[in-house]
Formats: C-alpha cells, structure tokens, sequence
C-alpha cells in the first residue's frame, strides 16, 4: 500500500459508525445550516480549550478576519506578525487594508522571535498575530507581555497547533483571541473548510458572533455591522463532533509517530526542537535537510510523499510585493524556507511505514557521502 502524506482514509475507516451516524443525523433533520450541532460542538470545544466562549465559523481564514474584525481594524493600521506561515495570516490583515508587519522567527522553534518584536512597533501598530507553526505554540508569555507595554491586543493563530499545550494551557487560549481551522488536513479536521475562534471576553465574542452573520443585530432582521456569512456548516460540525471524542488519543499517537522518526533521524537531518514547556501537536513533521530538493526527489522515487511548507516566506510572496520588503529583510525566515521539509505525519501511521521512510532518508545521505568522497 502506497503512504499517504496524511492518511484520512484510515482514521475514517477506524470511526465510520460514528461518523456516518452523525452525518445521517443532520440529513435525517434537514437542519443544515446553523443546526443544533453546531452549537453542541461549541460547547464542547470550549470545554477542550477551556475558554469562556468558541465561535464556529466557515474555515480558518474567517477565523482570522472575524478576529481582526471583532477589534475594528482599519485601513493603515498595523498588525505585527511572522512572516513564516501560511499565506492565511498575513491575509486577513491586507485584506482589511491594513499592514502586516512582519517579525523574523526563532532559528530553533520556527514561531515568531519576541524579542524582535518591540522594535517593530510604531504608532499604527494595533496587535500581534502569532502562529504556532507545525502545532508547537509560540511564546505567549513574552508575546502577551510585549503587547501590554505597548497596548496591543494578541490573536493566536492556532489553525495549525489546536489540541496542543503551552506551560498546560491548551492552544487557543492563549492570547485575547484564539483562532483554529478544521480544514481536513489540520489536526483535528473536518470534511471541507471549517474552523473557530475561542476568547474569554464576552464582548469581542458578541461582536465576531454577529459579524459571522451578516452582522445580525439582536432582533433577526436588524443588521448592525456590514458582517459575512462565515457560519459553520452543521454537517462539518456533525464530523468534527465524531472525531473530537478520539481526539485527545490522537494526539498521543501523533506525538509516539513524531519521537520514533525523532529518535532514528537526529544523526542524519535536524529534527524538530520542542520547548519543555511545549507539547505539540505535530499538524507536520518538518526536518532541516541538506540538499533538500536532492532528498526530497529520491523520497519521491520510493513514492514516499513529502511537502515544504513553506518554499518562500510571506514577505517575498508577489501579493504583499507592495509592502516593500526584499530578500535579505528576514535572513532567518529564508534560511528555513530553504532546508525545510515536511515528512508523512498523522495518527495513523504504522511502525514499518515509518521505518521505510528512515531508511530511505539515510540511504539518501550514505549515497551522498559516498558521492563526494569520490575524487
Ligand atoms: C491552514 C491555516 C490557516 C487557514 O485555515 P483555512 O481553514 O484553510 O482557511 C491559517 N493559518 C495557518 C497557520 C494555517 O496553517
């Protein structure tokens, strides 16, 4: 049987009872939009992170505009962030019209550097979004602490680390406001695009509540704001309500796949650094790789399926060229991008799938040694 980068196919066959009943539910009811599973998935969503409210919406890049929208962003301000993520992040900050400002990452976790963060402040600066790239959390206790000297709000951009912890607080509940995606790909995902946002403050919460629709007032047919249509879809929040209950096992087995490739490839490529205080969900397993493109075509002669997440961070991307910056701004951000490479990852995987994938990875590097030895 041929790997997959991340098997879906085998978690659904392990829950397909459970899933196809709770899909069947809501096409038994008819209620597809704004069902009442939505609202049952939030509460148990809340309970997971351990914030006051969850919000669920239509994927993680809504999460991130109903944040940003939550504290009226404007044309012109400032929203600091890192410039190694999906493309999602800095996004929903130009989509608003406002500036992302970028802030180069940490050489060992890959998640934005806090210390480089009060130089970037100006004036304009409104907030922080921080990502907890490939599921380890950044570092919120000084990301939380430069925000409050200099009076910024901080969204956690968490659609890649839901489930894991920081110093045993759960992800998302990090920052003022916490943003996930349930895309099908993400740690814990649905059957199409979803995702949420989770805060304590019961104000914000209200706010990104009528802006996910149309920006309802209290009575149904006020509109209040000029909002979206960013609702969950009842059948992904049936999904998601299956798949949460294995969840928290889940994880466990991500982490057992991730200290098995750990152990066997920390002689051959640099393998992910997780802080002590971290536990992450590993959403990918990336290594550091020399000749990377030379690694990651003979993985694919084995039909060994890899990615690089990310081959050009966001301030050299075309979209953001307007903003001004060059190649050299973010030396380490670049570097990454160059080394990176993501390996097969999910809960799924099995012993001698992984012990393939090692192997492989070390012929790779034997038959290069053996090539440069050559005169
Ligand atoms: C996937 C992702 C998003 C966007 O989520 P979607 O559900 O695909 O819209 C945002 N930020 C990060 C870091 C992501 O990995």
């Amino acid at each position: 049987m041929k790997i997959q980068f991340i098997d879906l196919r085998r978690q659904y066959q392990a829950y397909k009872a459970e899933i196809d009943t709770q899909i069947n539910d809501v096409i038994t009811s008819s209620a597809f939009i704004m069902g009442s599973k939505v609202a049952e998935l939030e509460q148990q969503l809340r309970e997971f992170v351990g914030t006051k409210y969850a919000l669920g919406c239509s994927s993680g890049t809504d999460a991130l505009l109903l944040a940003l929208m939550a504290y009226d962003i404007q044309p012109g301000d400032e929203i600091i962030t890192t410039p190694f993520s999906f493309i999602a992040t800095s996004e929903a900050i130009a989509l608003l019209k406002a500036k992302p400002v970028f802030v180069d990452i940490d050489e060992q976790t890959f998640n934005i550097d806090p210390a480089r963060i009060p130089h970037a402040v100006t004036g304009k600066t409104r907030g922080i979004i921080a990502v907890d790239i490939f599921g380890q959390c950044a570092e919120y206790d000084e990301i939380n602490q430069a925000a409050r000297t200099n009076n910024l709000f901080v969204i956690e951009d968490g659609a890649q680390s839901f489930g894991a912890q920081y110093k045993k607080h759960q992800a998302c509940s990090l920052a003022d406001i916490g943003c996930t995606s349930f895309f099908p790909a993400k740690p814990l995902g649905c059957y199409g695009d979803g995702g949420a946002i989770f805060t304590n403050d019961e104000n914000i919460y209200k706010i990104a509540r009528s802006f996910r629709v149309h920006g309802k007032g209290e009575n149904k047919y006020d509109n209040v704001r000029v909002g979206l249509n960013a609702r969950l879809d009842t059948i992904q929040a049936a999904v998601l309500l299956a798949k949460l209950k294995h969840y928290s096992e889940e994880i466990k087995m991500r982490g057992t796949a991730a200290a098995c490739y750990s152990s066997q490839l920390d002689q051959d490529v640099k393998v992910p650094e997780i802080l002590p205080h971290n536990l992450s969900v590993f959403a990918q397993y990336c290594i550091l790789a020399e000749n990377r493109d030379g690694l990651q075509q003979h993985l694919k002669e084995r039909d060994i399926p890899t990615a690089i997440h990310y081959p050009k961070p966001l301030h050299l991307q075309p979209a953001f060229s307007g903003l001004g910056y060059k190649e050299g701004d973010f030396p380490v951000s670049e570097k990454i991008c160059q080394n990176i490479l993501a390996l097969p990852m999910h809960p799924f995987m099995l012993e001698e799938e992984q012990h393939f994938i090692v192997e492989s990875i070390k012929s790779f590097y034997k038959e290069e040694a053996h090539v440069l030895r050559k005169p």
